[in-house]
């Protein structure tokens, strides 16, 4: 029953016939379907999380506001829904607001809702407690903001919150509510009519059947086709119809991180082990649901071959989206599921299947590739590497495929990306578009919620820094969160010197041999120290099927890391370094 029912249903009285902004914007949330807010208590929005609490709500109160952004918009991602934060104003805000534009730069679906301070004090610029024009603030860094000034616009404040979020691209709302607001009052009938339930919030599109023959055209020229599966794709759950049109064109396929597992990554047709060679290769390009961005060196250079040597097929949802890098041979505009459904049914009787030579040569590539990658993973060396722990960890999740996989770190990243193989859609989330770090306790604990699921965060030592508090979180809802810590004491390495010759510890170095799992202890979880593969293989048994809050502390050789894994190039370089610093030369 919604707040405002619940008060006409009481005994007679005037408090009984009222409502007020506070339980206006619960019914709104839940009128909506939204469940679970993603919470930090305070000024003005201490009550807010109470009274939502009171009445069914899960909320969720984290220790930081930026992990509880994070994890609404993992949630968004994870439900097609947007997930909600809940924030205090001014610094608790800007906490949040990172967690938003986050949340917009990888299209998911979140509505930040902060309190403010008073209006009409922070406009004249009077010194109010947590000054802040947070409106304006927040709009570079959303997809829409709205302020919310009196508690019968509610109703349509979070349906327009709402619709922003999740339509066209998805992407992150802010929502502001000064406290004032939330403690106005209105007839609980009135406030009721005021309410408002989105119909069709994320319509579907589909492309013209113009933009479809166009794509088919481009495939049936096809002598080295691809196909690329982005996070889009994933968003989208289309899952059936995108494995039909991988397996009806029988193209080979390369998911983007987190789009691994909408088909498992030991399909016949998956090309992940031969990454280099498709992209080099192909001649003609399908993008489901992925940007041509940086993650793909913008569709240029070397790693692409030669240039204007492919043509390019791209489903995206956001018209605007096509030729940002490279020309679009065939646009295909709409959701994935309504783009590949229209190409599936347009390809009977094309005549489309890719040669036969070309799908031998991506096979025998990939599995010379695995070949080479199995050997590493079985070693046994003293430190543990990487590739042992990855090892054991991609074997776990090889026997618990509904394990849900958050990965985070620069080698720990790379690594586990190209290692351990993901079998089921939206079980790999990591560190998305702009390669944050810190995301990891935050989407840990939202997948945990929004799902149920047992998950497994493996982070670098470095990236958990940012995050690690959340444990407490973690613990405290009870959730089933297994966190692996790949600890090579810093940041890349952990065997770097003071190029100086002082004192301090080197910029990138942390203390030695940190017991990262006595935090998950402090808070009554299970902390576990490992320095084998087999003691990690133990810890991680134990933590699956216990799905008790764990943290392992994996300790990793601190020479093993690579400086910033796989994206070293985007380093600038300094002419005289080489000069300056001796150690440049032999220390990275
Ligand atoms: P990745 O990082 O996995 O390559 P990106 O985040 O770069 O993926 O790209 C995702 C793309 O998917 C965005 O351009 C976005 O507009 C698009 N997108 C999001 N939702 C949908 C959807 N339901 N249908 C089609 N495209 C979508
Ligand atoms: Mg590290």
């Amino acid at each position: 029953m919604s707040a405002t029912a619940q008060a006409l249903s009481g005994e007679a009285g005037e408090a009984d016939t009222m409502t007020d902004g506070f339980h206006l914007l619960i019914d709104a949330l839940k009128l909506n379907g939204i469940e679970t807010i993603y919470n930090v208590p305070g000024i003005p929005i201490t009550d807010l999380g109470r009274y939502a609490q009171g009445q069914g709500m899960r909320v969720i109160s984290f220790r930081h506001e930026q992990h509880a952004g994070y994890a609404a918009s993992v949630a968004g991602f994870l439900t097609k829904m947007p997930g909600v934060c809940m924030t205090v104003s001014a610094p608790g805000f800007l906490n949040g607001l990172t967690a938003v534009a986050n949340a917009t730069t990888n299209c998911w679906p979140m509505i930040l809702i902060s309190g403010s301070s008073e209006r009409e004090i922070v406009d004249l610029a009077q010194g109010d407690y947590e000054e802040m024009d947070q409106l304006a603030i927040a709009r570079p860094f959303c997809k829409a903001a709205y302020r919310l000034t009196y508690a019968q616009d509610i109703g349509i404040a979070v349906a327009r919150a709402i619709r922003s979020a999740v339509s066209g691209r998805p992407g992150g709302v802010y929502l502001d509510i000064p406290g004032a607001m939330l403690g106005q009052v209105m007839d609980a009938v009135e406030g009721q009519k005021t309410l408002v339930k989105v119909i069709d919030p994320a319509p579907r599109m589909r492309p013209s059947d113009e933009a479809v023959a166009r794509a088919i055209g481009v495939m049936k020229e096809a002598k080295r086709p691809l196909i690329v599966i982005g996070k889009g794709a994933a968003y989208d759950q289309s899952d059936d119809l995108i494995r039909q049109l991988v397996e009806k064109s029988g193209y080979p396929f390369l998911p983007m991180s987190m789009a691994k597992g909408i088909l498992p990554d030991t399909h016949p047709q998956c090309a992940s082990a031969a990454r280099s060679l498709v992209l080099k290769e192909s001649d003609v390009v399908i993008m489901m649901g992925a940007r041509i961005n940086w993650l793909l060196s913008h569709g240029k250079g070397k790693q692409w071959g030669e240039p204007g040597g492919k043509r390019f097929v791209q489903m995206d949802i956001e018209p605007e989206e096509m030729d940002s890098n490279v020309e679009i041979a065939a646009p295909l505009v709409g959701d994935v599921g309504s783009c590949t459904e229209a190409l599936i049914a347009a390809m009977d009787g094309e005549g489309i299947s890719p040669p036969k030579e070309w799908l031998d040569q991506v096979h025998t590539k990939a599995e010379a590739n695995m070949q080479k990658m199995s050997t590493r993973l079985q070693n046994n060396n003293h430190p543990m590497d990487y590739h042992a722990a990855l090892g054991v960890l991609k074997q776990a999740i090889n026997d618990r495929p509904d394990t849900i996989l958050v990965n985070e770190g620069a080698n720990t990243l790379d690594l586990a990306r190209s290692i351990v193989n993901i079998h089921k859609p939206r079980h790999r989330i990591d560190v998305g578009t702009w390669g944050v770090m810190g995301i990891g306790m935050g989407a840990a604990i939202a997948a945990a919620v929004e799902t149920g699921k047992q998950v497994l965060a493996v982070e670098g030592d470095s990236a958990f820094g940012f995050c690690g508090m959340e444990v407490e979180t973690i613990c405290r809802y009870n959730l089933p969160v297994c966190v692996v810590v790949f600890n090579n004491d810093g940041i890349y390495r952990g065997d770097g010197e003071n190029w100086g010759g002082g004192d301090d510890p080197a910029t990138t170095v942390f203390v030695k041999s940190a017991r990262y799992d006595m935090m998950m202890e402090a808070f009554g979880g299970v902390g576990a120290w490992v320095k084998t593969p087999d003691e990690l293989k133990q810890a991680v048994e134990a933590a699956l099927s216990s799905g008790k809050p764990t943290l392992i502390n994996a300790a990793i050789d601190p020479a093993a890391g690579k400086e910033s894994g796989n994206i070293g190039n985007l380093n600038p370089q300094s002419v005289v370094a080489q000069r300056l610093y001796p150690q440049a030369r032999t220390q990275k």
